[in-house]
């Protein structure tokens, strides 16, 4: 199956087992916008704390903070969010669609790396063992030529994008030939800046309304409360301020299912530094951030950090933490070093001081911030994405099967245990409910006794339930049950005092905190 399709078929898995549904459905939908079922926002919600918990369990320093959605506009003035949280816009005049001038650029950078893998694979199989990847990637005339191609284009590209040059975007597009995948025409509009800041307004136009905007990033909240939380807190530097909640983008093109949406939540943390620090903090942070990844177990393989060329404007090094999805390498997490850029621009615009005291030398200054910023459904879009599997399974008289199911890891499952009585009679369902009973404190199970048991494992499966356990006749005499593990299919007969423990090991929050902190 095509990567595309395996996309599509896991977008409407999510919709037909209650995790994602389009917002507004019944009005046919509103462009970039997801509702999370019943099953999504349990995951999302484990998700949630597997970030929380690091922050602030993990680290001494590092506080929480939930700070409102609606901010004094003046914060988006001094941010620089007014001025330049822009996207260049481009609109194709045939097929009257629209692009960011520099993801269609971006896109034929990718086409043409594409091009030279496939000239190098092209020659593997023909040389065999023989095969100098390097010698080849060297000296072959085409590739050499669509290397130089990328990286004069990658030059001037970049270019334009810290002089803000929209003209020469433009040219880039004409210069490369690069066609709407729309109409296949090269008929573009002038490039344009876009803001990407929702507006709406605050009081009634009769007291003089104001223009406020929908916040676009939850930074700007933990920057403007510093003062607040350094001196309740009584903080000393280093320290961390820690927040989720809702950001908002007019994003011009909003593609991908969850990747880019118009209303999104991010998982930011903010670290407050003495000057001078910033490389080793803006590292620790690289680090630490990876291996919160990697613990999922997602493989490896599957990330990469990519540095930033363009800066943004309050950026002095700035790295993404990309994962392997579907439609290729993406970013999920930016960890940037954002110098002392906003304390000290909303202490220009607030008139109020915005700097530590540091006991130890007398001196006071702006702090400066390293920050890591992840966007809570776009991580969520990447574990559904790795975890969704199609399997062909043998069954024991020799006949296959298939089955479709989400091997999330077991820490975030939204359902952790299925208890499932063999029959609906002879007192099973009762003592179902009493083993129910006694584990729904610990753990989310859901109770399920209609269908045959094999369509019930199926079901299970396909919301990602790491355990089923099943109840049948031998219970009553033995007070044991058969307990099935979602990735192996594997059964094994248990006493019903062993299941606490068992199912524990793999979904405890704690135990899997306490191994991210000791690895
Ligand atoms: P992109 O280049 O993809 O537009 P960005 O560099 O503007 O992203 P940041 O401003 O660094 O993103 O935001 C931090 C994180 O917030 C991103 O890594 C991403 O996970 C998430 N994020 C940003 N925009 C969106 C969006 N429109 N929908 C979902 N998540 C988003």
């Amino acid at each position: 199956m095509s990567k595309e399709d395996a996309f599509r078929n896991l977008i409407a898995h999510c919709k037909e087992y209650g995790f994602i549904f389009q917002s507004s459905e019944i009005y046919d939908g509103l462009s970039a916008v997801y509702d999370y079922g019943q099953n999504g926002v349990e995951l999302k919600n484990n998700i949630r704390k597997y970030w929380w918990d690091s922050m602030i369990l993990l680290n001494e320093n590092v506080v929480g903070l939930d700070s409102a959605i609606f901010m004094h506009p003046k914060t988006w003035k001094a941010s620089g969010h007014l001025d330049a949280f822009n996207d260049p816009l481009i609109d194709n005049k045939d097929s009257k669609k629209r692009y960011r001038a520099d993801d269609l650029i971006e896109e034929h950078m990718e086409k043409l790396e594409n091009k030279i893998d496939r000239e190098v694979e092209k020659a593997k199989k023909r040389f065999g063992a023989s095969f100098d990847e390097k010698m080849f990637r060297d000296t072959n005339p085409r590739v050499i030529a669509n290397r130089e191609k990328i990286d004069s284009l990658n030059g001037r590209f970049v270019k334009a994008m810290n002089n803000n040059d929209l003209a020469e975007l433009k040219q880039i597009i004409l210069d490369y030939e690069i066609t709407c995948p729309v109409s296949g025409t090269r008929n573009w509009t002038d490039v344009r800046q876009f803001n990407l800041m929702f507006a709406t307004e605050m009081g009634s136009t009769a007291d003089g309304a104001m223009k406020i905007y929908l916040r676009p990033e939850t930074a700007q909240g933990i920057f403007v409360n510093y003062i607040n939380v350094q001196k309740t807190g009584r903080m000393k530097l280093p320290f961390g301020i820690a927040q989720i909640g809702k950001a908002f983008r007019n994003e011009i093109v909003a593609r991908q299912f969850i990747f880019r949406m118009r209303e999104f939540e991010q998982m930011e943390m903010q670290y407050f530094i003495k000057p001078g620090t910033e490389n080793e903090w803006f590292d620790h942070w690289k680090n630490v951030r990876m291996k919160w990844h990697k613990a999922l177990g997602l493989g490896d393989d599957n990330y990469r950090f990519h540095d930033h060329e363009k800066l943004a404007h309050y950026a002095s090094a700035a790295t993404d933490i990309e994962f392997n999805f579907p439609f290729g390498f993406r970013e999920v997490e930016g960890i940037h070093s954002r110098t002392d850029f906003d304390l000290g621009q909303h202490q220009k615009f607030s008139g109020k001081k915005l700097q530590y005291f540091d006991p130890e030398t007398n001196e006071s200054f702006v702090p400066y911030v390293v920050e890591t910023s992840l966007g809570l459904d776009r991580i969520f879009l990447q574990i559904i994405s790795a975890a969704y599997h199609e399997e062909e399974i043998q069954k024991e008289d020799g006949s296959t099967d298939s089955r479709v199911v989400f091997n999330l890891p077991p820490v975030l499952a939204p359902v952790k245990l299925a208890v499932l009585p063999l029959v609906k009679k002879d007192g099973l369902p009762e003592i179902s409910r009493r083993i129910m009973d006694d584990l729904k404190y610990d753990f989310n199970c859901q109770y399920e006794e209609k269908d045959s048991i094999g369509r019930r494992y199926r079901r299970q499966d396909a919301i990602g339930t790491p355990y089923c356990i099943t109840i049948d006749h031998q219970t009553k005499e033995d007070n044991t049950v058969t307990i099935r593990y979602r990735d192996t299919m594997e059964q094994e007969r248990v006493n019903v005092r062993q299941l606490r423990n068992i199912i524990s090991e793999k979904v405890d929050m704690s135990s899997f905190l306490r191994k991210l902190d000791h690895d």
